[in-house]
């Protein structure tokens, strides 16, 4: 670990202190903390005004009890969380996660991350995330709605369209959106379309949202591709993950030339130097939500493969798409040797700070999720727009808002990097640029 200078040490020290316990919260604030130190350096007014220590604290953390039926007939009981982390630069936006492994460290992880991604994005969307341990995996559809509306029937009374807008995340998807916004619209008796995005396309959803954040990811390493000259044509890329941001991924790749020879599931990955069959994939994951394993049985391209990383797959782009340090040194280390000239964050915080190192010592691009997977937000913000202004946008111009956004990310972090001392590290450019941002929206509103 690398250390930090003495301010930012003390303020991170009593982050510790507060929160213990919380892993994952504690390497999201460390990270961005690594950035700083020039930030605050040239702005003596961000420290006299506390806003690291007032950034890190989040305004509201809500937990309820989420009460719901099996299809057995039992009764089953599930903790349901919101973390309204800030919304100094507008409504609460971010995701829900339905995961066994969800706690409040990984929400307040999450809701952090999430609070620079959103600023990065130059929208009006302050931040927050939320979810629950539910595990929806082989659960029916009754049970999922069952288990969506109890933990909408305590949710509702803390969001809205102008207060906090909740999205999907693992877990979560177009099914699930649908459910709790029917008990939202159930018990509040207003269509209030703004309330959640990721919304079904005939009741209020956008068009490009469900591929935005794949897309994005990709679009962002396109930049910075073109930035040395180069292109996806003729890549061979490895992307971890088979969920929503993966399988987009893959697309938006392959449209612009890419080979994607490899993906996975918590079970294990395959490898197809066919490259991936996408029409096999969506229709075992989005239609069927089968495991991964049955890819390989269905194409005989491919393998199945149980033991080792899909990070021992040799390719030139590297995209973890998947989860929370699913890439580590090691990893980093093996992909390194195998040549990787590209490496870019479609989950959130997918690289361990070790692996993160190995990257840049090694020259390799390197794009963090704040920035490289925003797309899938900066798209409900457009969602958002669209059902502010009841219309919506045709493919093709969503579409090009979102290509011009991931090219307005890119280059705030490129010149922010500059700025900053660190050219060509996206890792400074995001945190910089994003809490600047911040910082001055904080010292304008006052002590609030
Ligand atoms: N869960 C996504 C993220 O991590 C999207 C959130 C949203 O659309 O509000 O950014």
């Amino acid at each position: 670990m690398s250390t930090l200078d003495p301010h930012l040490q003390d303020i991170y020290d009593v982050v510790l202190r507060r929160n213990p316990g919380e892993d994952e919260f504690h390497q999201a604030v460390f990270e961005v903390f690594e950035s700083l130190d020039p930030v605050v350096k040239k702005h003596p007014e961000f420290a006299d005004s506390k806003v690291l220590e007032r950034l890190c604290e989040p305004e509201r953390q809500i937990i309820f009890r989420v009460p719901w039926v099996n299809d057995g007939g039992e009764i089953e009981i599930n903790r349901g969380f919101r973390v309204e982390f800030s919304s100094i630069l507008g409504p609460y936006k971010g995701g829900l996660r339905f995961h066994p492994s969800v706690n409040l460290g990984i929400i307040k992880f999450l809701g952090f991350e999430q609070i620079f991604k959103n600023a990065l994005t130059g929208m009006p969307i302050g931040g927050g995330k939320g979810g629950s341990d539910f595990d929806p995996k082989g659960r029916s559809d009754r049970e999922i709605m069952a288990f969506c509306q109890s933990f909408m029937t305590e949710l509702y009374r803390h969001i809205g369209e102008h207060t906090d807008v909740p999205a999907g995340d693992i877990g979560v998807g177009g099914r699930e959106i649908g459910y709790l916004f029917g008990q939202y619209k159930r018990i509040t008796n207003r269509y209030e379309s703004g309330v959640l995005t990721g919304k079904g396309l005939g009741w209020g959803g956008s068009l490009v949202r469900k591929e935005a954040t794949g897309y994005g990811t990709v679009f962002f390493v396109n930049e910075m591709l073109k930035s040395r000259g180069d292109s996806f044509d003729g890549k061979r890329l490895v992307v971890s993950g088979s969920g929503n941001v993966a399988v987009y991924a893959i697309e938006k790749a392959q449209q612009l030339g890419a080979t994607v020879i490899a993906c996975s599931d918590s079970g294990g990955y395959v490898v197809d130097r066919a490259g991936i069959d996408l029409e096999l994939l969506k229709e075992l994951k989005e239609v069927r939500r089968e495991r991964i394993s049955l890819y390989a049985a269905q194409r005989p391209s491919a393998s199945y493969v149980t033991d080792g990383s899909i990070w021992d797959v040799e390719c030139d782009i590297a995209l973890p798409c998947a989860t929370q340090n699913e890439l580590d040194e090691d990893a980093a280390i093996q992909l390194v040797k195998n040549g990787v000239c590209a490496v870019a964050e479609g989950a959130n915080m997918p690289t361990t700070p070790g692996a993160t190192r190995v990257f840049g010592d090694a020259g390799v691009l390197f794009a963090p999720g704040k920035a490289a997977n925003a797309g899938g937000v900066a798209t409900s913000a457009l969602e958002m727009q669209q059902n502010a202004s009841r219309d919506s946008w045709s493919h093709e111009y969503t579409e090009e808002r979102l290509a011009g956004i991931m090219a307005g990310i890119h280059e705030r972090c490129a010149a922010a990097a500059d700025e900053y001392g660190a050219p060509g590290n996206y890792v400074v450019g995001a945190n910089t640029s994003s809490f600047v941002q911040l910082a001055e929206a904080v010292l304008a509103l006052g002590v609030i």
